[in-house]
């Protein structure tokens, strides 16, 4: 399976740690590919900033490259305020390019959770219609990556 990944251009400088990890781990929006199949990323980069321009053309660059699923960073979900485009880039990436786009890379850290849950925004857009994987995960493995 190759990837590309997508992240918020508030995290431009973010070295990556957490995506990578969850890459070789299987975790968060990683879970759903087996644990004995290869998953490269074949490319990385940012929305471009505000409203995210780069999204309309970074996936063309990353499925020359070999992309077959666009994943969508878990700092678009947990950054604040969350992401608004994000519905908008997943509709996108999908209609136009006919790839997934799968919200989340690495799990949600615990101690954004626990502010998140009590925070209106995930609830008002119904984030977990579309990050389930991220909503799913297990506390401890959310605990790991505080
Ligand atoms: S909030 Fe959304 S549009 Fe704005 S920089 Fe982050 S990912 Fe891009």
């Amino acid at each position: 399976m190759k990837i590309g990944i997508i992240i918020c251009n508030r995290y431009r400088d973010c070295g990556g740690g957490k995506c990578f990890r969850s890459v070789r781990e299987r975790h968060g929006g990683f879970s759903k590919y087996p644990a004995g199949e290869t998953v490269e990323v074949v490319g990385y980069s940012s929305c471009g900033g505000c409203p995210g321009g780069n999204v309309e053309y970074v996936p063309e660059e990353m499925i020359k490259s070999g992309a077959q699923a666009i994943h969508l960073a878990t700092g678009l979900v947990v950054g604040y305020p969350p992401c608004p485009n994000i519905r908008r880039f997943k509709k996108f990436i999908e209609e136009r390019y006919g790839i997934p786009a799968v919200v989340g890379t690495h799990p949600i850290p615990k101690k954004y959770m626990d502010v998140h849950r009590g925070l209106p925004f995930w609830e008002e857009t119904k984030m977990a219609e579309i990050a389930g994987d991220l909503m799913g995960e297990a506390e401890n493995v959310m605990k790991a990556y505080d």
